[in-house]
Parts: structure tokens; C-alpha cells; sequence
């Protein structure tokens, strides 16, 4: 499959041109009693979002973003494709459940993973919400700690049961940076090929040795919350992934900001979607990554990872 499902119809992958932001939301909703800020909402943020993406397809020739906002997450179809469409920036949706403090009802009430990747797959086939548009890729689906639960186990299983059985491939949520191995061998188990997945938040886990089992084992490593200061110093993301690339997996790396409340916009002062692009990649250039790589990571790679190609074929 070298086309894209994009919220406004397939896209060749030989049309990205442009670089990809592997893991964000532009729209999504995780409030919670704890924090009521954990938002961006379609009539308050999808303007300035909206600005923002625009801005970086003039600066840095943004071409695409994967929009990992699930089930149970404010997921709103309508709002992305108006977005996409103003910021001429292609944006690919998703199906999934996030972690379980997240799980809708829907969860606990399926008898099994069976009946829960039927409705992935319903979604899928025939689009979200009577929307008429379908996800493009499995994701964020998550899990939290080092031990998979049942709940999330069963939503684990789900997700990649579709992927196997539509052709899409699947972006996980590791809490923290944790579970990546037990993710990928559930997934394994279900017959889902590690170069179909990619593993969330790896930056968040300074383990080395973890990111490069993940890697040898085929599966995409996601540092996709680079500028969250707040959880880890880029100069830490940084380390890690020269480390990684010292390895010789660069042609398994994703990156991304995860942009996931209004606080991060550039409108309200936060690091912005652009962080990627203004902030961490020059830190990497002076480290000493080329054009070629940069393009590596940034553009041919997710465009693989979407569109489950195994190898590099053609630049
Ligand atoms: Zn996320």
C-alpha cells in the first residue's frame, strides 16, 4: 500500500515532499477532574492550530501530520479535515483506544477483543462518525507500565487484529516510555510485523538498550515528545537518540512534539508544533546529522511506517 489515507482522501506517498510530524493532535480533549486544561477544542484552538500548521508548510514545508487523537480522546473528524484543508498540511486520523484511564465504556462492555476490532474495523471500511472519512492509521493505543492489564490488553489485541486485517499499521502510547517490549511481542503474537509499528514516547525512557532491542526486533522507536521539558530536557532526547543513531537505527526512528493542550500553542506562549523543526533539529544538525538524515527521519520514515513498506525502496 504506498497511498496514504488522509482526512481528505488517499495521498501518494511519493506526493510528501515535505517533512512529517509522526505523533500529534490537533484536536482532543483529555480532561480530567485533576486537570482542566488538557484540551484543544474545535471552536477555541482549532484557529490557532490552524495558523500554526500553516506557518510551518510556508517555513519548513510541512506536508503532513499524524493525528493520534482516538476513541474516548474528543477525537472530531469534521474539525481536522477543515483544518487540513485551511492549512494546505495533509493530516492522517486514527482509530484506537488511549490507556485505560481513558477507556470509554465501550471498553469494559465488549466481551472480547474480537467484537472491539470489529468496530475498528467498521470505522475503517466505511469512515467515523457517518463522516464518510476513514483513519489512516491504529493509534495512540495504549498502555501503561511495564505489565500489560487485561483492559488494555484486550485493546492492545483489537487494534492490532485490524491492522492485520485492513492493511494499516499501528502507533502505541507507552506510558512514560514504558511497556514497549511487552507491547511489541502482544502484537507479535497477533501476527502484526514489527516494521508496522511504532513505539510512542521512547524519548521519555532512558534505557538505551531498550530502544535499541526495539529497533533490532524491526519496530519504528517514536521520540515524539520532543520541547515536553516538563518530562524530559531535549538535551536528554538528544543523547538518546545520537545513541540510537550511533547504533545504526536511524531508518527506525520517529519524531514528533505531541502537542496535546492549548498551553503548548505558540498563541499561548508553549513550544508550538514547530518545536521540531526551530528548536531540536538545529541541536541535531550541530551534532552532526545531514540532510540526508534529517530527510531520513523526518520524511521517509513515517511515510514507510504509514504505509507499512518494509524497506527503503526508493529516496
Ligand atoms: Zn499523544
Amino acid at each position: 500500500m504506498s497511498v496514504i489515507r488522509t482526512v481528505t482522501g488517499p495521498l501518494a506517498a511519493a506526493f510528501v515532499t515535505g517533512p512529517v510530524l509522526a505523533h500529534e493532535h490537533l484536536v482532543a480533549d483529555l480532561r480530567r477532574d485533576t486537570d482542566g486544561e488538557a484540551a484543544l477544542l474545535p471552536g477555541a484552538h482549532a484557529a490557532p492550530v490552524t495558523a500554526e500548521l500553516a506557518a510551518l508548510r510556508e517555513e519548513f514545508g510541512l506536508a503532513l501530520v499524524v493525528e493520534l487523537t482516538c476513541r474516548g480522546m474528543g477525537r472530531d473528524v469534521a474539525t481536522l479535515t477543515r483544518i487540513s484543508r485551511e492549512s494546505d498540511v495533509a493530516v492522517v486520523a486514527a482509530t484506537g483506544w488511549y490507556y485505560e484511564a481513558f477507556h470509554p465504556a465501550e471498553v469494559t462492555a465488549a466481551r472480547d477483543a474480537d467484537e472491539l476490532a470489529a468496530v475498528l474495523v467498521r470505522e475503517i471500511e466505511n469512515g467515523i462518525d457517518g463522516t464518510g472519512v476513514s483513519p489512516g492509521v491504529l493509534g495512540e493505543v495504549g498502555t501503561h507500565g511495564d505489565v500489560i492489564g487485561a483492559a488494555e490488553e484486550k485493546t492492545l489485541r483489537a487494534s492490532a487484529r485490524a491492522a492485520v486485517r485492513t492493511g494499516l499499521s499501528l502507533a502505541t502510547h507507552c506510558h512514560l516510555g514504558h511497556g514497549g517490549l511487552a507491547q511489541l511481542a502482544v502484537l507479535a503474537e497477533e501476527g502484526l510485523p514489527a516494521h508496522r509499528v511504532s513505539l510512542g514516547h521512547q524519548d521519555l525512557l532512558d534505557d538505551p538498550g531498550v530502544h535499541r532491542r526495539l529497533a533490532q526486533a524491526g519496530a519504528y522507536i517514536a521520540f515524539d515528545t520532543v520541547g515536553k521539558e516538563n518530562y524530559q530536557s531535549d538535551a536528554t532526547r538528544l543523547r538518546l537518540l545520537l545513541s540510537l543513531l550511533e547504533a545504526g537505527h536511524a531508518d527506525r526512528v520517529l519524531l514528533s512534539c505531541d502537542i496535546s493542550r492549548h498551553g503548548y500553542l505558540t498563541a499561548e506562549g508553549g513550544q508550538g508544533y514547530g518545536h521540531l523543526f526551530r528548536s531540536f533539529l538545529p541541536q541535531l544538525r550541530a551534532a552532526g546529522a545531514d540532510d540526508d538524515l534529517i530527510d531520513l527521519m523526518t520524511r521517509r520514515n513515517p511515510v514507510r511506517f504509514l504505509t507499512g513498506t518494509r524497506t527503503e525502496e526508493t529516496r
